[in-house]
């Protein structure tokens, strides 16, 4: 099963991705993850991503494909794997359907996660976090006291990332251009809309049921 998952930033990626990963066991492979252990490590690598991704630009394309190509070849992806945040560009997707087609692979299925700009907003820019670790949002999961974590007292915080200019700033880097990716992945057969709008796990069962149909 080789798979990539599409969809504006916040529009829960990572969490389908994450529920596929266990229920297919195949690998979650996350550019996001990826960069942000380099960023917290403080390797070469971390250093020259840190500054791009604040300001909610994309890494540059040659630099992705080398990190993803480098992941794809680790001995757990050999049955598949199930990409997050790669491709974010049309030279990105050429360069993954020429790295497959040397091995005689192809992509199985590209699921879009469909999710209006304004529920995204509203997602990302409630989110609040904890430095132990745990995260709120100020509808979905408020804490009992506003601004403050429920278990230590201390003071919630947003994300750098999660902030309402930033979030603008990545959705229309999206629009511009990953959103190209949709009539890519159509032209070769390969796409399948998905709602993104409801609760996570139902929207996995949703997508499980739809690859069952698809025979994947
Ligand atoms: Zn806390």
């Amino acid at each position: 099963m080789r798979m990539i998952l599409l969809g504006p930033p916040g529009a829960g990626k990572g969490s389908q991705a994450q529920n596929l990963s266990v229920a297919l066991c195949v690998p979650h492979v996350s550019t996001g993850d990826i960069f942000r252990a380099n960023i917290k490590e403080g390797t070469a690598l971390g250093i020259r991503v840190k500054g791009i991704l604040t300001a909610g630009e994309l890494v540059p394309d040659d630099l992705a494909v080398r990190i993803v190509a480098d992941r794809l070849s680790k001995a757990d992806c050999a049955n598949g794997f199930i990409l997050d945040g790669f491709p974010r560009t049309i030279p990105q997707a050429e360069q993954l359907d020429a790295m497959l087609a040397r091995d005689g692979k192809a992509i199985d299925v590209v699921l879009n996660l469909v999710c209006p700009d304004e529920v995204i907003i509203s997602r990302i820019s409630g989110r609040r976090l904890c430095c132990c670790g745990r995260t709120y949002h100020l509808t979905g999961n408020p804490p009992k006291v506003a601004g403050i974590c429920d278990f230590d007292g201390k003071t919630l915080y947003v994300r750098e990332d999660d902030k309402e200019e930033t979030v603008r700033t990545r959705l229309e880097t999206y629009h511009r251009q990953t959103e190209p990716l949709i009539a890519y992945y159509a032209q070769k057969d390969a796409l399948c809309d998905v709602d993104g709008e409801g609760a996570i796990a139902d929207i996995t069962v949703s997508i499980l049921g739809t690859l069952e149909k698809m025979g994947l």
